[in-house]
């Protein structure tokens, strides 16, 4: 994959499956700006592993004047990765309302606002390729996580929208659907189970890999990486407002 002369934003891109994705794009030669919070260090630390044209832009996504002013900043942009997202757990009756509207803001409301912000110059160029990170949980729920199942259902809707209205043109849109990923935002699932079961880490994950993921093994930021790079390889150029699954056969239940 040769994207020297590209110009990619990856939201969340300084955690997790963000940042694999991220590094996968900075090998490949693109000019990466990341998107996400964290320390001075972990930022710094998150560009380095990019590469020499790795450049962080702090903009909060709950906030679409924020957005616009970035992408603003940015200019024209080759290739959107929509990959921030926030968890929350509770019952419906329980959840707490500031929670439901901050997991929608950010794990949807924010890939609007990137998309708007970002198709204009695609269509002007006439190439582009967006890529939105979902979840097994865009496709079928659990108990409890209302807010991320419904924006996760929301971005597949969002992901087919905007393949429509671009399908003339060279810009794709796509979504990815991971299953469980070790990452910062998992971990806090683990951790929480471990302590309401009373649980070692190790049990609590077994518990959690084995109630869903069939494999019984973590996909990894890279896998996800990998998924990117043939969503932007030649051979995907006529695929657009689809889902492509690496969930350990979750979904296949
Ligand atoms: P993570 O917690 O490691 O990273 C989340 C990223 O989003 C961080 O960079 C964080 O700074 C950023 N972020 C959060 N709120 C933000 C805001 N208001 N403004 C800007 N940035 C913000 O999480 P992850 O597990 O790498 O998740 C990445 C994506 O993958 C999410 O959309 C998540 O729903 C999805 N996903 C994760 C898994 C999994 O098992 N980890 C499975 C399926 C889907």
């Amino acid at each position: 994959m040769d994207l020297t002369g590209k110009t990619a934003v990856v939201t969340g891109g300084t955690s997790g499956i963000g940042l694999g994705i991220a590094q996968g794009l900075g090998a490949a030669g693109a000019k990466v700006v990341v998107n996400g919070f964290g320390t001075a260090e972990q930022i710094a630390d998150a560009l380095a592993s990019i590469g020499p044209d790795a450049s962080h832009a702090d903009a909060d996504l709950r906030d679409a004047d924020a957005i616009a002013a970035m992408f603003k900043d940015i200019g024209a942009v080759d290739i959107l990765v929509n990959n921030a997202g926030i968890q929350h757990v509770d019952r419906v009756e329980d959840f707490p309302p500031e929670k439901w509207e901050a997991v929608i803001a950010v794990n949807l409301s924010a890939a609007f606002y990137t998309s708007a912000a970002v198709l204009p110059a695609m269509q002007k160029s006439g190439w582009g390729r967006i890529i939105n990170i979902a979840s097994a949980h865009g496709l079928v729920a659990s108990k409890e996580k209302a807010a991320y199942v419904a924006a996760k259902h929301g971005i597949i809707g969002l992901t087919k929208v905007t393949a429509l209205e671009n399908a003339e043109a060279d810009i794709t849109c796509n979504a990815i659907c991971p299953g469980w990923v070790l990452t910062p935002l998992v971990q806090a699932q683990i951790d929480a189970r471990a302590a309401t079961n009373g649980q070692t880490n190790d049990a609590a994950t077994r518990d959690l890999l084995s109630e869903k993921q069939p494999s019984l093994r973590f996909t990894t930021p890279q896998d996800i990486a990998g998924a990117v790079a043939f969503l932007l390889s030649p051979a995907a150029g006529n695929m657009t407002g689809t889902t492509l699954t690496l969930d350990g056969g979750w979904t296949a239940q």
